[in-house]
Order: structure tokens, then C-alpha cells, then sequence
């Protein structure tokens, strides 16, 4: 056969990236996935021999996509592990000795009582049990022992307010010297009917993530299944009377609410004690959230978020003001510092400073430490600054916001730890996106990097998405 004569070989219409195992959607079994390109995104192709072929988008930017391998860095071991590992990933969870990195955020829930039932809830409240006052403990001693020191632990439910005995249990934890900070996530009905709640909590210096995923009624409805705004605006108007430390959660979904993530980064910016803002992608997942309705091949990822701050603030926010964060696998969690000049306004820490050079900050955890590492860093930014006069924008500002910063941070008396870190966290604003995983991108190789784990009863410490997808009314 001569070579005009050929046959025509058909082109996949994909560029194949990388291997890994999901999930199939319809049954949660374990299967491989090819990780392909196609039009400038990201998809799972997978195939289960049960439910046959599926298609699942990962990321709306395949470069994006491509270059958070450069942001992976080596993980830290936990002091102890609770699990062997036997099976294999997600069945020895956790945390077995094959897991690449350790607790940095664990979040324990405190009751299973919640006062909303939302459509999109990855919980599966039953409204059946408060942990014990002896369970906490025993948890808490757990995480000691696996950790050695905590900087933050986080309460959760259900409703971690609804809990009968909630501030004892902040109490408990708040009297460890081991633990740095106690944050309590809640919905804030409980904050918007109480102002005593928020004068208890100011008083032990808790933090409080309020979720507030718009700011229109209908919005609230859809995703909340209650009409919120004035709840929220009571909340924050008692957590700003008592200036509690604040992060803003953002569950952001595709087609209800992305029109209002410019109004959250306003609210962010607009008020001292809020410190942060976390946009969450909606994962499909657990009782209400697998159930909402959505399309697994338009939906919102990282670089979609980005994009939409991008257009919405007018450059305030840009995608290249964004790295990923290289605690958990750089899939996972992408965020920008906001550095506050003295004029008021705010400039993201990645237009003046070469972020490469302090990835090493952020290997085992996200936030900027009160330790002599961070210390350094400020000085040699202050010295890179001063060489590269005229080149970056507002040079002047940052160089005196940072001289500035210094001072407070580290001054010649000594401060607490605690006091070190509000200092901190107010020089400077973090805008968190983090994607947890479902059913559709489920991705084995992102597991094995998680460091937000719920530690149990039982004594196992799970990687929150393998909790999620696994244990939550799902039996492994
Ligand atoms: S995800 Fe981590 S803890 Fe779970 S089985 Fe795999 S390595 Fe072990
Ligand atoms: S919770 Fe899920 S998305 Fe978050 S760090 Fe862990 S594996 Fe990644």
C-alpha cells in the first residue's frame, strides 16, 4: 500500500493530560479517569463498569489547570497516624501513613441540630445528637497528641450554636495552650438574635465564618431555602459592634448567585474585622447539595471564580493576583493576600512581591505566621521594593504600609502569639477560593494532599472530601 493510499485515522477531539481515579456519579465506585483538554478546559472522561460512560467538567482553564503543578512542594507528616494502610485510598482514611500531609485545619462538628435545612448542605443533619463534653475532649486530646500544636481548630455542625453546650465546648478548647485560635462556623441565626452570643465570643476571641452566600432575599431562597438578609445584616452589624474577627464563607453557584461575588469582596474591604473571604464552588455533594440541581459540564471552578472577579471589580482583582496554595494539593485552594496602604485602599500582594520567593510560607498551612520566617520575608520585600524603584506601581504606598506592618507585627516588647496574629491578620486580607470535590471531580491524587480533615469519634481523622462523599450516609 503506498502512503497516498493511507487510511484516514480519525482525531480524538481532546489533548489527553494525565491519569487519575474519580468516581463513577451514579454509584461512587472507584474508576479511571483520563484527564483531558478540549476547547481550552479541563473534563474527566470515565467509564464504570456498572453505569458506563461519563463526562465531568474540572476546571474552565486548562493553563490555569497546567499550572498549579508548579505549586506543588513537599507535605508534612502528622506525629501519629490513626489508620494502616491496607486497602488503599479512600478506604483506610485516615489518617493512614501513606497520607501526604498532616491536620491543618481541623473542623469538628459539634452537633448534628441545624435551624436551616438548605439545598445545598453537604451535611447530613439528623437533628438527633450534641457530641458530648467528653467526646470533644477526647478529640481534642487526639489532635494534640497527632499534632503537637494547632493553630486553628474550627466548630462546625449541623449548627455549632445550636449546641446546648457550645461555649463550653469553645471554653475547653480555648483553655489548651496547644491550640492557637477556635473559629466557629455558622449560618448566624443564632448571632443575629443574640448580641450576648457575640459579646461571649468577642470575650474568648473566637472567629467567626459567617455564611453569607449573596445579598437578595431570592438568592438566600434558592440556596438557603429561607429568605436570610435580614439575618445576615443583624449578624454582621453585632459582629462588627463587638469587632469579632470575621471570614466571610461564599458558596458560590452557577447561574443563582455569581452575579453578587463583587458585593462579597465590597463587604470584605468595607469593614476592619472581617479578615477573609472564602468563595466556595458548590460541591454536589451529601444530602442536599448532591441533589441540586446542576449541569456537571457547566459549572463554576477556580479559574471560572477568577474570571468573574476580574470582570466584576474592574481590575481591583485579577487572575494573576491569584496563586495556589501549596498546603493541600494546588487544585484544591487558590488565594491572594490584600495588602491595606494607608489612603485606605487595598493592593494584592502578587503586583509587588514575586510570590515564588515565599511560596515556602504557605507548604503547611495558609496563613501568613507571626514567626521569625514571615519577619524575614517582610524584610527582604522591603529590601526588593527598595531596589526596584519607579518599576512597581505604588512602590512609596507599599514600602511605607509594609515599614509599617513590621513595626506592629514584631515590636521591641513582647506580645502574645495571639496578639502577634490579629495584628497580622489585619495588616493584611486573604480572598480564599476552595473547591471541594463531589461525585463529578473527584480527583484520588487531590485526597492524598487534603489537609482540612473532620476528626471523629471513632478516633479517625478523614480528609473532609472523603468524608463527604464517603461516610456521609454512605457507607465505604
Ligand atoms: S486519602 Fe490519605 S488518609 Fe485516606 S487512605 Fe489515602 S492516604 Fe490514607
Ligand atoms: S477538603 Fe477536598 S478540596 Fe479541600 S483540601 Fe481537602 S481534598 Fe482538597
Amino acid at each position: 500500500m503506498s502512503c497516498c493510499q493511507m487510511p484516514e485515522r480519525e482525531n480524538r477531539p481532546y489533548t489527553f493530560l494525565r491519569l487519575t481515579q474519580s468516581t463513577c456519579p451514579e454509584c461512587l465506585q472507584l474508576v479511571h479517569t483520563r484527564v483531558v483538554m478540549e476547547s481550552g478546559r479541563v473534563y474527566f472522561l470515565k467509564t464504570c463498569p456498572d453505569h458506563g460512560a461519563s463526562k465531568a467538567l474540572v476546571s474552565e482553564d486548562a493553563a490555569s489547570y497546567q499550572k498549579a503543578w508548579r505549586y506543588v512542594r513537599p507535605g508534612s507528616v502528622p506525629l501519629k497516624f490513626q489508620t494502616a494502610a491496607n486497602k488503599g485510598c479512600p478506604h483506610d482514611c485516615g489518617l493512614c501513613p501513606s497520607h501526604q500531609q498532616h491536620t491543618c485545619l481541623p473542623i469538628i462538628e459539634i452537633t448534628d441540630h441545624c435551624n436551616l435545612s438548605c439545598p445545598v448542605c453537604i451535611a447530613d443533619n439528623k437533628n438527633s445528637r450534641h457530641m458530648t463534653l467528653s467526646e470533644f475532649k477526647k478529640i481534642i486530646d487526639r489532635l494534640i497528641e497527632q499534632e503537637g500544636y494547632l493553630e486553628t481548630i474550627t466548630l462546625s455542625g449541623g449548627e455549632p450554636t445550636r449546641h446546648p453546650e457550645f461555649l463550653k465546648l469553645v471554653d475547653l478548647a480555648k483553655d489548651r495552650a496547644e491550640i492557637g485560635r477556635v473559629s466557629v462556623v455558622t449560618n448566624g441565626i443564632e448571632l443575629a438574635h443574640s448580641k450576648k452570643l457575640c459579646e461571649e465570643l468577642k470575650k474568648r476571641n473566637v472567629y467567626v465564618v459567617l455564611q453569607t452566600d449573596g445579598f437578595d432575599d431570592a438568592v438566600h431562597q434558592k440556596i438557603r431555602g429561607r429568605a436570610l438578609c435580614g439575618i445576615k445584616e443583624k449578624a454582621l452589624a453585632s459582629l462588627a459592634e463587638y469587632d469579632v474577627s470575621t471570614q466571610i464563607i461564599f458558596v458560590a453557584v452557577r447561574g443563582i448567585n455569581e452575579g453578587e461575588i463583587k458585593k462579597a469582596i465590597d463587604l470584605l474591604l468595607a469593614h476592619d474585622h472581617i479578615l477573609s473571604l472564602m468563595i466556595q464552588p458548590v460541591s454536589y455533594s451529601g444530602r442536599g447539595g448532591a441533589k441540586f440541581p446542576h449541569d456537571p459540564l457547566n459549572r463554576l471552578t477556580i479559574p471560572g471564580v477568577l474570571k468573574i472577579l476580574e470582570e466584576q471589580t474592574g481590575g481591583l482583582l485579577t487572575a494573576g493576583d491569584f496563586f495556589p496554595l501549596p498546603c493541600p494539593h494546588p487544585l484544591c485552594v487558590t488565594l491572594t493576600y490584600l495588602l491595606k496602604l494607608d489612603d485606605g485602599s487595598y493592593i494584592p500582594f502578587p503586583r509587588f512581591l514575586d510570590m515564588n520567593k515565599y511560596l515556602h510560607l504557605f507548604e503547611q498551612s495558609a496563613m501568613l505566621g507571626s514567626d521569625t520566617h514571615t519577619e524575614n520575608a517582610i524584610k527582604t520585600a522591603i529590601d526588593d521594593l527598595w531596589s526596584a524603584k519607579g518599576e512597581i506601581p505604588d512602590n512609596q504606598k507599599v514600602l511605607k504600609a509594609l515599614k509599617k506592618a513590621l513595626l506592629e507585627m514584631y515590636p521591641p516588647k513582647t506580645i502574645t502569639r495571639d496578639e502577634l496574629m490579629r495584628v497580622t491578620e489585619r495588616k493584611a486580607k486573604t480572598v480564599f477560593i476552595h473547591h471541594y470535590m463531589d461525585r463529578h471531580d473527584f480527583d484520588l491524587e487531590r485526597l492524598v494532599k487534603c489537609c482540612h480533615h473532620y476528626p471523629l469519634n471513632d478516633g479517625r481523622v478523614m480528609p473532609a472530601c472523603s468524608y463527604n462523599m464517603f461516610c456521609r450516609g454512605t457507607a465505604l
